[in-house]
């Protein structure tokens, strides 16, 4: 575990140092308040930080408060070294977020059984932290395939579609429905058939580019939002993606499974448009997708808006 020790009086940091050093903690000392600062508000930075109150450049409630301010994450578990033990000090040290403190000359026994109260809390906090990233990633992902959710999946094309009107730059947005899914589940179970959709959504993931987003839409359909991306461009990519799924069969528990995806794509130039509108263009082309045979791209026409409605 390290730690950073604060101190400006030689003696005491170097007493502090051999303590913790020999409590088996990586101990790293500074002798004044900014040098403390740029490591704590660092890349990588202590989690343990023992501050004098008193030191040149910033003190150590001063510190505190600006450490706190940050908000980072992991927590850092702060021990104010203070000569002033008089009550109102303390509260002024615990309202600037110290977490302890610890009156000078300090004792020893003393600090170990506040720095095992400090450990104790950053474990809570770790585990805190890890749960709520768990519940965050439940939230926006889909169990099966891995992929971000519906919900998910239409918040990033929300902040796409804004962010193409702002820069002014082209995006397309495609649905991906895999082709005959009710005769695979129908043939070979539902075991087979989440087999199909987690290694095609693993295949779209990995033709995908890192700032495409996709999700599993519903059933066996999924939305790619393609950011700064023109129709062509886009139509070259989901053909070889197209062609990427259908590629080898799917391994399942009922064996090799033949596989083929129909895709409706549509693109956004700065016209008047929703993430829904959006959607409902791709619908429309992925169905003429499926109408002309499936296993293809088919691309939105403006004029099918006219049909459909
Ligand atoms: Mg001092």
């Amino acid at each position: 575990m390290k730690i950073l020790v604060a101190e400006d009086e030689r003696i005491s940091a170097r007493q502090l140092k051999a303590v913790l050093t020999n409590w088996g903690y990586d101990v790293v000392v500074v002798s004044d308040g900014l040098a403390a600062w740029n490591i704590l508000s660092g890349p990588d930075a202590p989690q343990l930080a023992i501050l004098d109150w008193m030191m040149p450049g910033k003190d150590g409630v001063e510190l505190c408060r600006d450490i706190r301010k940050l908000r980072q994450e992991p927590y850092t578990y702060i021990v104010l070294l203070t000569e002033k033990s008089t009550r109102q000090d303390v509260v002024e040290g615990m309202n600037a977020g110290a977490d302890d403190y610890l009156a000078k000359p300090f004792d020893a026994q003393e600090l170990e059984a506040r720095l095992r109260a400090g450990l104790c809390v950053l474990s809570l906090m770790d585990e805190v932290i890890a749960g709520r990233e768990q519940l965050r990633h439940q939230a926006t992902h889909d169990l099966l395939t891995g992929l971000t959710n519906r919900r998910a999946v239409r918040e990033s094309l929300t902040q796409e579609l804004a962010r193409a009107g702002r820069e002014q730059t082209s995006m397309a947005v495609a649905l991906i429905d895999v082709d005959h899914f009710k005769q695979v589940n129908d043939t070979y179970g539902h075991l087979a058939g989440d087999a199909v959709l987690t290694e095609v959504g693993s295949r779209m993931r990995a033709r995908v580019r890192s700032y495409d987003s996709v999700g599993r839409y519903g059933g066996e359909e999924f939305l790619i939002v393609i950011p700064r991306c023109d129709i062509h461009t886009a139509l070259d990519r989901l053909n070889s993606l197209r062609e990427f799924i259908a590629e080898s069969p799917v391994s399942s528990p009922e064996g090799p499974i033949p596989v083929t995806a129909s895709i409706g794509v549509t693109s956004y130039g700065g016209e008047l448009a929703t993430p829904d509108s959006l959607i409902q263009q791709a619908d429309i082309a992925l169905y003429r997708a499926k109408r002309n045979g499936r296993n293809r791209v088919e691309i939105f026409t403006p004029a099918e808006t006219l049909c459909s409605t």
